[in-house]
């Protein structure tokens, strides 16, 4: 799969971010994210280490992560995104995206229900000020995500099984997450490093 030209560089306030250096057509994969696999045991052990801030992996499966490459994990959240990820990790373009603009995506969709939360200065117009799990969205903006298929498939899975009251939550993760997110109290709840879009 082709990846769109994409360059990191350095936001006006909030650290690195990654940029288009190509336009990109609305619908277009904008990049295979990537990274290694893991298990959600493994995500803590490296968190509990300080090799991985919390923040970081992406959420594949029930009980899957990946590691985040450093392109990937440099890209920001914005609570009016111009990508969203699809499948099990594409990242495409929700809009037209013009060369040199941030791309960005919306953390929560990608977060199944847990405790995780991180303050947000995105600056847009609907910026909800503190951001948590997929639930959380406002329902315009889920519908938004839904119509434009900007969900993971097993995301899309939860949220039927949400609907549908059906979703158990998962107990034994809820557990491990809870426990680094005492670790990281007092310090944006669990967002160590801020990662927010410029
Ligand atoms: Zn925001």
């Amino acid at each position: 799969m082709k990846n769109k030209k994409l360059v990191i560089k350095q936001t006006r306030k909030y650290g690195k971010g990654v940029f288009a250096g190509e336009d990109i057509k609305k619908g277009k994969v904008v990049r295979e994210l990537s990274g290694e696999r893991m298990t959600i045991d493994d995500f803590i052990r490296k968190v509990n280490s300080g090799k991985e801030n919390i923040n970081d992996p992406l959420q594949i499966g029930r009980r899957t992560y990946i590691d985040y490459d450093e392109l990937s994990r440099t890209i920001n959240h914005s609570c009016d995104p111009n990508c969203g990820i699809r499948k099990v990790k594409e990242l495409f373009a929700l809009r037209d995206i013009k060369k040199g603009e941030q791309i960005t995506y919306d953390y929560s969709s990608i977060i199944a229900p847990t405790v995780w939360q991180m303050k947000c200065k995105c600056g847009s117009k609907n910026c909800r000020k503190i951001i948590k799990d997929v639930l959380s969205l406002p329902k315009k903006q889920r519908e938004k995500y839904q119509k434009l298929g900007a969900f993971q498939t097993y995301m899309k899975v939860l949220l039927k099984e949400v609907d549908a009251g059906t979703y158990k939550t998962p107990k034994y993760e809820i557990r491990l997450l809870e426990s680094l997110n005492k670790r990281y109290e007092g310090d944006t709840k669990i967002n160590k490093r801020s990662r927010l879009s410029s």
